[in-house]
């Protein structure tokens, strides 16, 4: 082991470098750069809108993500039940990392709330969340054919590569 990889094993000023990965987590400081300027600005545009809406989940553990996976389904992948994602750990938008490993999610999730402050998922506000976060430049998970995820927004391909090749968290 040279000296430089012992010194980085043994002191935790370099291991401190690494930020812990939370399993789940709906903070901001979790999401990429970009995104999270783009989910201050949805925030802002709702509130400017008077509607309510908490952030549910931003970052994401590929263990956490092949936890979800699991989910309704066998050992061997078969479906078994109602399943809560389709992608595997790693595969999805809120696994993002940049390129130090930290967590850096290109994706967050919403909930609607009712004007008492519930959770309010049966809303009828879920298509004008659509058109703001649309506005801002976000990608909507309500507007995919095979999958729809109206809870979801994230970077589109070409602004999350772009992100993911230079940000650092
Ligand atoms: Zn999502």
């Amino acid at each position: 082991m040279s000296i430089t990889s012992y010194i980085m094993s043994t002191d935790n000023r370099f291991e401190s470098k690494k930020r812990k990965k939370p399993a789940t987590t709906r903070s901001l400081e979790f999401l990429s750069p970009k995104t999270r300027k783009m989910a201050v600005e949805f925030l802002q545009e709702c509130e400017k809108s008077n509607l309510k809406v908490i952030i549910t989940c931003t970052y994401r553990s590929q263990e956490e993500q092949n936890r979800l996976w699991q989910q309704g389904r066998d050992s061997n992948g078969k479906k078994i039940g109602p399943t809560v994602t389709n992608v595997k750990g790693g595969k999805s938008r809120h696994n993002d990392e940049d390129k130090q490993g930290n967590p850096a999610s290109t994706a967050f999730d919403i909930c609607p709330l009712t004007d008492s402050g519930k959770e309010d998922w049966n809303s009828k506000y879920w298509n004008t969340f659509g058109i703001i976060g649309r506005r801002i430049g976000l990608e909507w998970g309500g507007d995919w054919i095979s999958f729809v995820d109206k809870p979801h927004f994230q970077l589109n391909d070409k602004d999350r590569e772009e992100e993911l090749k230079t940000c650092v968290n």
